[in-house]
């Protein structure tokens, strides 16, 4: 008698803030940043300020992007420009944009070389490698490739997965249908095979939830859902909760 083959579920993980602690990483880079490049002496706010002042910035420089109105480049550039430029620097001097520059590729650069990863995603990853032949593993991200890639090879999780699938090569960025659409041709899937995993409600879990395809809701700090937004398929609070759906 043939053994029943179980059927192949495909997981697909979005990195940062679902595996990749990107906050805490991003605390790290930027603090060494901050020092080496005398940034307190320039702006006259202690770090805090800084990083706190880059992320709102930063945050609304990427929906930019995620729409399709800035470019990567600029992207880069301006979310340090901006930020020099909201302490008083001018952000068309050479001087700045030359400092922006330098700020922008320090980041890019020594980001990746941070390793902190989100609660239990390491264990949960070892679960999952255990069982390969019943998971066929994907990560997707919005993130640069350049930064992406080199992230997980230095946390040392790049073995446990079969895709990467970056948008910048899938030609879409989450949460466009067509990003999902695009990421299950390359791994000839099914939506009803998969189960996208991931933190952003509007950026996986929509994206996810208008391609058809089961969504689980990575919520670490239990943030109510909006009234009117439609429910994921699945919410976690710890990523080990995802063991408990996959057994299903
Ligand atoms: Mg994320």
């Amino acid at each position: 008698m043939p053994t029943c083959q179980l059927p192949v579920k495909y997981l697909l993980f979005d990195l940062d803030r679902t595996l990749w602690d990107f906050d805490g990483n991003a605390d790290c880079t930027f603090r060494s940043m901050f020092v080496e490049f005398e940034l307190e002496k320039l702006c006259h706010v202690d770090y805090n300020v800084f990083h706190e002042r880059y992320k709102a910035i930063n945050d609304t420089l990427w929906e930019a992007y995620r729409n399709g109105i800035l470019t990567k480049e600029l992207l880069s550039l301006k979310r340090f420009s901006l930020t020099l430029a909201s302490f008083g620097c001018d952000a068309d001097s050479p001087a700045i944009v030359a400092l922006s520059n330098k700020l922008s590729d320090y980041y890019v650069l020594k980001g990746p070389l941070q390793t902190g990863l989100m609660p239990g995603a390491r264990e949960l990853l070892e679960w999952l490698d255990k069982q390969r032949d019943r998971y066929c593993m994907a990560v997707i991200t919005n993130g640069f490739s350049e930064a992406q890639l080199p992230k997980m090879k230095t946390a040392g999780i790049d073995r446990y997965f079969d895709y990467f699938l970056l948008s910048e090569d899938l030609g879409y960025m989450k949460p466009d249908r067509r990003f999902f659409e695009e990421a299950l041709k390359k791994m000839h899937a099914q939506p009803s095979e998969c189960f996208v995993v991931g933190d952003d409600y509007k950026v996986d879990i929509v994206g996810a939830m208008n391609a058809g395809i089961k969504q689980v809701w990575y919520n670490l700090s239990g943030s109510p859902l909006p009234q009117g937004l439609a429910v994921p398929t699945y919410e976690i609070r710890e990523l080990q909760e995802l063991i408990t759906i996959l057994d299903k």
